[in-house]
């Protein structure tokens, strides 16, 4: 089986892991150097594609010494576990925050039942806890030197979850995890959507986040869910925008006392935002299904978040 594999950068290999078998829905990467890292893992049921995808590389999965997940949600950090069974000397690097999740997974797997449903989180595959002495919990400003091309450097980038870490490398390009929402490409367009779960969706915070990565003028965004925008300026630019209309959409709902109706505001906003993606239905499905409903979810609770620290005179 040939698998859709890229060399985005000198030796950065972006590797689709296939989540729950649809194409073009979740990138691993490798950065393949004297040692060996992967930023993300997908979730257990991508496990195997996974090794299989770096052996066909020339890499065995006994030769790699990282994983670092940009954040714990299932997929991209749920493998873990089931990954380290063939990668004896890897360590994960995980924000401190989450690394308890890894270790004991039954309140991630919980939570990410409630945001996404059974059905989804059963095809993530159960998750193999993380031994403690195999996690290198982090906060941001650490650095993985891979060898005398490379070092790789941890951001902390809370917003999409308080647990999230951006990665930079030494060509110009970030590892963003779901920091900066979703981008897709099909057939020469771009679509770029805001996908955070609830409980912790901050838009606030996410802005934050992204004038922080901005500031350090990558030429390349890595997106796990997918690929590399080379555009890098125009691509923060554009997540920019869309995150101050949320913004100003949740504030105006909240000034106003009403939160009703938001909900239909936010499918229709999303569905012009996600039009270019439309001919790649079995994504497109996706998306709609499992990952658009997970942000109306969050973004209505952020909605009621504010709403009660108005009533209590907490405004931010
Ligand atoms: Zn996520």
């Amino acid at each position: 089986m040939a698998f859709d594999i890229k060399e985005v950068a000198p030796d950065i290999f972006q590797i689709d892991d296939e989540v729950v078998g649809v194409p073009g829905l979740g990138a691993v990467y490798l950065v393949n150097e004297d040692r060996k890292a992967l930023v993300d893992c997908g979730p257990t049921s991508s496990a195997d594609t996974v090794i299989r995808a770096l052996k066909s590389l020339g890499v065995k999965p006994e030769e790699i010494d990282y994983i670092i997940v940009s954040h714990v949600h299932l997929d991209h950090a749920g493998g873990a576990g089931k990954l380290l069974e063939s990668m004896p000397r890897a360590k994960v690097v995980v924000h401190r925050r989450g690394a308890k999740h890894l270790e004991d997974p039954e309140k991630l797997v919980a939570s990410a039942t409630i945001a996404q449903g059974i059905e989804i989180i059963n095809r993530y595959g159960r998750v193999v806890p993380v031994a403690a002495s195999r996690l290198w919990p982090v906060v941001g400003g650490e650095s993985i030197p891979l060898g005398d091309s490379q070092t790789l450097k941890i951001i902390e980038a809370p917003g999409h979850a308080p647990h999230e870490l951006c990665v930079s490398e030494r060509y110009g390009g970030v590892f963003v995890g779901d920091t900066f929402g979703l981008y897709f490409e099909d057939s020469g367009r771009h679509a770029v959507i805001q996908v955070h779960p609830p409980p912790s969706l901050d838009i606030e915070v996410c802005l934050e986040t992204v004038e922080k990565i901005k500031d350090l003028r990558p030429e390349r965004l890595y997106f796990a869910h997918f690929g590399t925008a080379s555009q890098a300026g125009e691509v923060i630019g554009e997540i920019t925008r869309q995150l101050h209309g949320y913004l100003k959409l949740a504030q105006d709902a909240v000034s106003r006392g009403r939160l009703d109706g938001l909900e239909k505001v936010l499918r229709e906003r999303i569905t012009r935002e996600l039009e270019p993606l439309k001919g790649k239905l079995a994504l497109y499905q996706f998306v709609w299904d499992y990952l658009v409903s997970a942000f109306v979810e969050g973004f209505l609770e952020y909605c009621r978040k504010k709403q009660k620290s108005m009533i209590v005179g907490e405004v931010k």
